[in-house]
């Protein structure tokens, strides 16, 4: 028996190895170039820790949104491998830093296939036109239609998930990935604030699974969500953490790691952490669970609170 439901509602994991937590990272593209990468993932794995790396896999084509290495980059990829033997995964973060049509998406799978061995089991959206259920489409009822008041919409008119569209690949998305990233909230326990990961979301088909995040999308919001009596009450309450980042912002200065990260980690590493990759994280916990499809009670949770957070807070 790998885990187990004490308590109702609330899933309190045994984890494997005797660990008394798990952590892992979803790490963004964005902004995060080859020396980021070396020294960023260097020190993670010294340190024990085996998390996802988000990627690029095809070459920007047309106007950048963004800046970051892509695939096509040979010591890019080069370096990818590597840690991928060293025990990282690979995640999927669209085809590349630019809207891609549904051909290109098609693309950039099979070059993922191609580069890594086999496809993408996690993904997480970029701000990109074939995001899947994004911008307002996270929501549902009136959430949605506050978003869209306030952040303006696109609901519907574009988007991975509306067949009919250039953009559309939401078929792909079901048939290729397990797992895809939603909502993230300011809780270092990631397990705390979404108890159902991974769920199958009914309004939401084209995605087999989503999981939720803590907030940590650059180096100070890191810094902040690892501080140390979060790291405790993250081992006391035998949780699990996935923190959404991006390693191109913030984390080193003047081409060495920022010493707070440094020393967060190095005491986060220290813990009897179960430090395992976004999927193996997730698959472990779909066994211990079993598979969630989410009640619309779960969901307005959910998605109430990520609202509350995202206006106030600023989360991703
Ligand atoms: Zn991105």
């Amino acid at each position: 028996m790998p885990g187990e439901i004490v308590n109702d509602g609330r899933p309190v994991i045994r984890w494997p190895e005797g660990r008394r937590f798990a952590f892992t990272i979803f790490d963004d593209p964005d902004s995060q170039m080859c020396e980021d990468t070396r020294e960023v993932y260097s020190f993670l794995a010294d340190l024990g820790f085996r998390t996802t790396i988000g990627v690029w896999p095809l070459e920007a084509r047309r106007t950048r949104n963004s800046r970051g290495e892509t695939c096509a980059n040979p010591e890019y990829r080069e370096l990818l491998r590597r840690f991928q033997e060293r025990g990282f995964e690979l995640g999927f973060h669209n085809a590349t830093a630019h809207s891609a049509t549904r051909e290109e998406t098609i693309e950039a799978l099979g070059l993922f296939r191609e580069y890594f061995g086999s496809g993408p089991a996690a993904m997480a959206n970029h701000y990109n036109d074939e995001a899947i259920y994004w911008r307002a489409a996270r929501l549902t009822g009136w959430r949605q239609k506050v978003y869209e008041a306030l952040m303006g919409g696109g609901l519907n008119r574009s988007g991975g998930h509306v067949p009919g569209t250039p953009h559309y690949w939401g078929d792909v998305c079901r048939d290729n990935i397990r797992y895809c990233r939603n909502f993230v909230y300011s809780d270092i326990n990631t397990l705390r604030v979404c108890p159902w990961m991974p769920y199958f979301d009914p309004t939401k088909p084209y995605v087999q699974f989503w999981f939720s995040a803590c907030e940590g999308a650059e180096g100070s919001s890191f810094t902040k969500a690892l501080q140390d009596r979060n790291q405790d009450r993250l081992e006391e309450e035998a949780g699990a953490s996935i923190v959404y980042t991006h390693f191109g912002r913030g984390f080193i200065e003047n081409g060495r790691l920022h010493p707070e990260f440094r020393r967060l980690m190095e005491r986060l590493a220290r813990k009897e952490g179960w430090f395992v990759p976004v999927s193996t994280l997730l698959d472990f916990l779909m066994e211990a669970k079993g598979q969630t499809v989410l009640t619309a009670a779960q969901r307005r949770k959910l998605e109430t609170r990520w609202l509350w957070e995202k206006f106030f807070r600023g989360t991703s």
